[in-house]
């Protein structure tokens, strides 16, 4: 069965892999010549705490067991594993309680302010530490993966690829007819090429995001680390009753923070840079600006959280996209042998593994073969 996944971001690899396992002929095609889109403008933070209760957790975990299997198939270095959801003041630390003491709070531990490693700084209420997740460097791992899938499982790629038309039995390219029984439409944020009424029945817009990477401070994180912000912005800590107490302060103290979307995270990399963000814009069309005043409060928070040895200094920036929706994902099936799979919550690192196994279950295919 000749399998065509459109695009070749981290959903569209992911049912590449999944195809694979289960023994199709799978190509990729993408009208770019690599990976461009947010599949490579993220932090790979395969994040498993903190996600809304529901599928898209159910997803996270199982999509981390898979990269954990895959990163070492295929020479991805995983380059931090576990969270640490840094308190800063005291309704934080009891939303963090509230949650390591829930079903989803499962291997988690909330550490006191004495036994917060370094580089977290010192007046920290405290931090909860969470083992489940890992990061990967994002720019460096789909180029791998893709490579991977190629060399150790046959798929083909067509670069530089746009598909035009899915019709029956093909897919309409740039290069041509391709031969196609199944067709699964990752398309990312384009909501227009292909199928525009299956994603349109979902109402995404553009979320806009902006990224920094500051130099090498000295010292290594043990983890990635998120802030007081992140709780409020998580929906998996949602249903904490301490959560709206924590809200009220922020509202009162960090109201910049909120208007713009800004929350924490920070990882590192192997070069010990840290990739810092981020903020939240949404539209339908995002301007492709980055204002020096959501710059200023992502590192404000970093700062708050982090003990910078000298001023922290920015030595790249970018912005990515993703698209955003009521729902966290969605698999729609405009004909019996399309789909069209977007997640819509900026969760695609995490949670694309098992979305592209449901997919291929909605087809009536099942993984078979080991990664
Ligand atoms: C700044 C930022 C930070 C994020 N951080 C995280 C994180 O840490 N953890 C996490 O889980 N998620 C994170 N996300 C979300 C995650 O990156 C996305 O959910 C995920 O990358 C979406 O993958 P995708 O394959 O759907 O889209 P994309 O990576 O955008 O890929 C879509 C591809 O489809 C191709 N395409 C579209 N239409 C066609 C066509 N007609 N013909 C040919 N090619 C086509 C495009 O060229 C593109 O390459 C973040 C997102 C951003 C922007």
């Amino acid at each position: 069965m000749q399998f065509v996944v459109v695009g070749a971001g981290i959903v569209g690899l992911a049912h590449a892999l999944a195809a694979a396992r289960a023994g199709l002929a799978v190509t990729v095609i993408d009208r770019e010549a690599r990976a461009n889109g947010a599949s490579i403008r993220n932090f790979g933070f395969v994040t498993v705490t903190g996600q809304q209760a529901g599928d898209t957790w159910r997803r996270a975990r199982r999509s981390r067991e898979i990269w954990a299997e895959v990163s070492e198939a295929a020479g991805i270095p995983v380059l931090h594993r576990g969270l640490l959801m840094a308190a800063r003041r005291p309704e934080a630390r009891a939303v963090i309680e509230e949650f390591a003491r829930g079903p989803m709070g499962e291997g988690c531990r909330v550490l006191a302010p004495e036994e917060l490693p370094p580089p977290l700084r010192h007046g920290l209420a405290a931090a909860l530490y969470s083992p489940h997740e890992l990061r990967v460097e994002p720019r460096e791992a789909l180029p791998r993966l893709a490579a991977w899938l190629e060399a150790h499982h046959g798929v083909r790629f067509l670069w530089r690829t746009h598909v035009r038309a899915v019709e029956p039995g093909r897919v309409d390219t740039t290069r041509g007819p391709i031969p196609a029984d199944r067709v699964v439409v990752c398309p990312g944020n384009d909501f227009l090429s292909l199928f525009p009424e299956a994603i349109a029945a979902h109402r995404p817009v553009r979320c806009k995001l902006s990224m920094l990477r500051l130099s090498d401070p000295g010292w290594r994180l043990p983890a990635a680390v998120m802030s007081d912000l992140g709780l409020v912005r998580y929906l998996g800590y949602a249903g904490a009753s301490s959560l709206p107490v924590l809200r009220t302060r922020l509202d009162a103290e960090q109201s910049g923070q909120l208007a713009h979307g800004v929350h924490l995270i920070v990882v590192q990399s192997a070069d010990g840079t840290l990739v810092v963000g981020d903020s939240h814009h949404y539209g339908d069309t995002p301007d492709p600006f980055l204002a020096a005043e959501t710059e200023a409060l992502i590192l404000e928070e970093a700062r708050a959280v982090l003990q910078f040895p000298t001023a922290p200094r920015v030595i790249e920036r970018w912005v990515g996209e993703y698209p955003s929706a009521a729902v966290p994902a969605f698999i729609a099936a405009p004909t019996p042998e399309s789909r069209v799979v977007m997640v819509t919550s900026g969760t695609g690192m995490s949670t694309a593994f098992a979305l592209a196994e449901e997919t291929l279950a909605s087809f009536g295919i099942a993984a078979t073969l080991p990664a």
